[in-house]
């Protein structure tokens, strides 16, 4: 098929010809899925392999990660095969009580499937904890919305710099971390906090189960989690009290969550002016992901700096700064069966 042709496909449910003169196209809806699941998986090289053909089997595209303590997955597709990919997860008695933050977008936000066998469903300093077993006590979007100003009550972002820089909860304490693995090293800045209520949350809720669990063990005794976290929060509650956007891992970068009072905590990285517009730099060498204001990006072409805006490679800017990897060679099957 040609190229163009298959774009087209992809964007096109359904072409109704009703007369010569009168053609009909209907946009496709599509689901972003997020979710994750703490089950014991016996042989996670087996059972990834078979999700992964499913998965390709189903057109649907995104990363999952598979362990021997779960799955962790954000996935797109086309609405019913997201629905099939839900209903068919859920079947299975070990995943039976997954719970799916679902979105819908007008694309694809992925362009490859990658499933992937990992140690653990997210990359945590403390491999020992099974939120199977202990885990701080789930309050769910509606009940933090009323609870989360409360004075007893200290809201704790679990996440890193690049992710609450650009949005948090109002009032919350986050931490100066680089990765999740660092979270251990500041749990001594919550020792003042004990006798609080204390609340963590993070993107999707799955960092909490273990972020939870470890303040549980360092003798935190009022210790909850933000249920499915801020998406699910945005979701069911639209978000009141998030400042800024929610850092996203898919096209979207950073998702809008807030649809009650909705406020930009960001500034533009060259000029300062307020700014949540998030860009990836167009010299590849530097790639920097900043937030970047229209002006500045069609001033600097898209570059961070004027060094990166002489750099030889630098790529041209189409007025985004997102610059899909090439897919050159990508072939969906690689991993599976069928490579
Ligand atoms: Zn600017
Ligand atoms: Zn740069």
């Amino acid at each position: 098929m040609q190229p163009y042709l298959a774009i087209l496909q992809n964007q096109l449910s359904e072409i109704t010809i009703t007369n010569h003169d009168q053609i009909k196209i209907f946009m496709k809806d599509y689901l972003i899925l997020l979710y994750y699941c703490y089950t014991k998986i016996e042989d996670p090289g087996a059972f990834r392999m078979q999700h992964h053909m499913y998965c390709i089997e189903n057109n649907l595209r995104g990363r999952i990660i598979v362990a021997g303590e779960g799955i962790n997955g954000t996935i797109s597709g086309l609405k019913a095969d997201c629905e099939k990919y839900m209903e068919n997860l859920t079947a299975d008695s070990r995943f039976s009580h997954t719970q799916f933050k679902i979105e819908s977008f007008d694309s694809n936000a992925f362009q490859k499937l990658n499933v992937r066998v990992k140690d653990e469903i997210v990359h945590s300093g403390f491999k020992h904890i099974d939120p199977t077993k202990k885990t701080g006590k789930y309050i769910e979007p509606h009940e933090f919305k009323k609870i989360k100003d409360d004075n007893d009550v200290v809201i704790v972002d679990v996440r890193s710099n690049y992710e609450h820089n650009i949005g948090k909860f109002k009032n919350a304490i986050s931490f100066d971390i680089e990765n999740f693995r660092d979270f251990p090293k500041k749990v001594e800045e919550l020792k003042k906090y004990q006798d609080k209520k204390i609340i963590t949350y993070c993107t999707g809720g799955i960092k909490c189960e273990k972020a939870s669990a470890y303040l549980l063990e360092k003798g935190f005794k009022n210790v909850y989690q933000l249920h499915g976290g801020i998406i699910k929060y945005g979701i069911e509650e639209g978000g009141e009290d998030f400042d800024g956007k929610c850092y996203v891992f898919d096209s979207r970068v950073a998702a809008d969550v807030n649809k009650v009072n909705p406020t930009v905590i960001s500034s533009c990285y060259i000029c300062g002016t307020d700014c949540d517009r998030m860009v990836n730099c167009a010299n590849p060498v530097c790639n920097k992901h900043v937030p970047i204001c229209e002006t500045c990006a069609k001033e600097m072409d898209g570059a961070c700096s004027e060094k990166c805006l002489e750099h030889p490679e630098k790529r041209e800017y189409d007025g985004r700064g997102y610059y899909p990897k090439e897919l050159n060679g990508y072939n969906p099957y690689r991993g599976s069966t069928r490579a």
